[in-house]
């Protein structure tokens, strides 16, 4: 006897597979979505407000219900008036998706597109509804907007997120979605309904619903994933800065301080040094009494600026609160470092003949050529050369004594 040829036993168990009960599928993904909305409307709370777009993707997971909700009144009421609504609301709770992550970047957020999106959507299901009902050429209609919104996010994560675990993970998820519904697109314009349709058995089917079902759970875990390390990156940063002037604070300047002197560790040259200058604003408190601790504060901003334009990228620039700077030279010997000092006092002068108050500073100077003399030692020599330029006068610049 001889056995079916592979094509034909394929296609023979094609059509007798059923994975997935659509019925079920909908429901399924409508609860999924239901506790996702809940989980990211809740979560919302949590995030610094630097983080957006969470609420858009909160809403987007609502919009999914709604639409699943239509999909599964099929058979309940017509599909002239249901399947326009569900399906407009898939584009619609996709688009929302683009929208928080176009906020979650900083982009403007496309609601022409977005209506364009829908717009386009609700014409072709009316048109292959009730003009030429078409069921394969309503599921190339829907591929064309879905792989667009689709594809976008794909761009947009691969063009701005960081490259971190989360977001390959993210963009992974958004690429497998993006490429099933180009595919089912594709299938439905080569193959006709009898691959496509969801309501027929079939291994595509079966795969194409499992996916769905649960897609927009996935998406929105891969979203909080990206939105959570945003969250780490921020929060670190604000632990290790001052929130007045945006420069580093006391923690942040520690760290760096550990990094230089490991570097400087690791090269193991003699000629390595770095060095400090501590940067006190003279007669500051006379500022506040005459103008205020407003103007106070925007005169210690625009010092910081200020004295961060005179720096290379490579130097570090803090404040551990009061009227004080700290400010680390890597890679710099005393008589660069008195000139860096020098350049400060300069850039300070020509910004107060502008719109700041008029005041100077005093500097003390210190050098650290052995990288294991740490940073307490390095400050006092820095501090007690900032004391001797008090009391000589002000306004002047004094180095301290080498390490002993
Ligand atoms: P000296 O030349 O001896 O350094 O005199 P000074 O007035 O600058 O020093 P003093 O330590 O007596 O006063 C520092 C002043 O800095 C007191 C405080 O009002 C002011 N100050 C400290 N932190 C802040 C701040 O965050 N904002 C503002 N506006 N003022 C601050
Ligand atoms: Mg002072
Ligand atoms: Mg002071």
């Amino acid at each position: 006897m001889r056995s079916a040829s592979w094509p034909s036993r394929a296609r023979r168990c094609n059509a007798d597979v059923r994975l997935l009960d659509p019925f079920s599928v909908v429901l399924m993904a409508a609860l999924m979505c239901a506790v996702m909305s809940a989980v990211l409307f809740g979560a919302r709370r949590g995030f610094p407000a630097e983080v957006r777009g969470i609420s858009h993707w909160g809403a987007a997971l609502a919009v999914q219900v709604l639409s699943a909700f239509c999909f599964a009144l099929r058979g309940s009421l017509p599909d002239l008036l249901v399947l326009p609504i569900a399906n407009v609301l898939f584009v619609f709770g996709n688009g929302l998706c683009l929208m928080g992550l176009q906020r979650f970047y900083g982009l403007a957020r496309g609601w022409l597109m977005l209506g364009g999106a829908c717009g386009f959507a609700l014409a072709g299901m009316l048109y292959f509804l009730i003009v030429s009902p078409d069921y394969a050429a309503r599921v190339v209609w829907m591929a064309l907007p879905m792989t667009l919104i689709n594809g976008t996010m794909l761009l947009l994560v691969l063009r701005h997120g960081r490259r971190k675990l989360a977001t390959w993970f993210f963009g992974s998820l958004i690429s497998i979605n993006t490429s099933l519904i180009a595919i089912r697109g594709i299938l439905a314009l080569t193959h006709g309904p009898a691959v496509v349709d969801v309501t027929r058995p079939g291994v595509f089917q079966g795969f194409y619903l499992a996916i769905t079902a649960l897609q927009p759970a996935l998406l929105s875990v891969g979203f909080l994933m990206v939105a959570y390390e945003r969250m780490r990156i921020i929060l670190e940063r604000r632990s290790a800065s001052d929130p007045l002037t945006g420069v580093f604070n006391r923690r942040g300047f520690g760290e760096a301080y550990a990094r230089e002197v490991a570097r400087m560790a690791r090269m193991r040259q003699r000629s390595r040094s770095l060095a400090l200058l501590c940067v006190d604003l003279d007669y500051f408190k006379r500022i506040n009494d005459r103008y205020g601790h407003a103007e106070g504060d925007r005169v210690l901003v625009s010092v910081a600026q200020m004295i961060s334009a005179a720096l290379r990228e490579t130097d570090v620039l803090a404040r551990f609160g009061g009227e004080e700077f700290s400010v680390l030279l890597p890679e710099t010997d005393l008589k660069r470092a008195l000139g860096v000092a020098h350049r400060i006092q300069a850039m300070l002068r020509e910004a107060c003949a502008g719109d700041l108050p008029s005041c100077t500073a005093s500097i003390g100077v210190a050098v650290q050529s052995d990288p294991a003399e740490g940073l307490e030692p390095l400050m006092s020599r820095a501090d007690a050369a900032l004391y001797r330029a008090k009391e000589n006068g002000r306004d002047r610049i004094e180095a301290g004594r080498a390490a002993a």
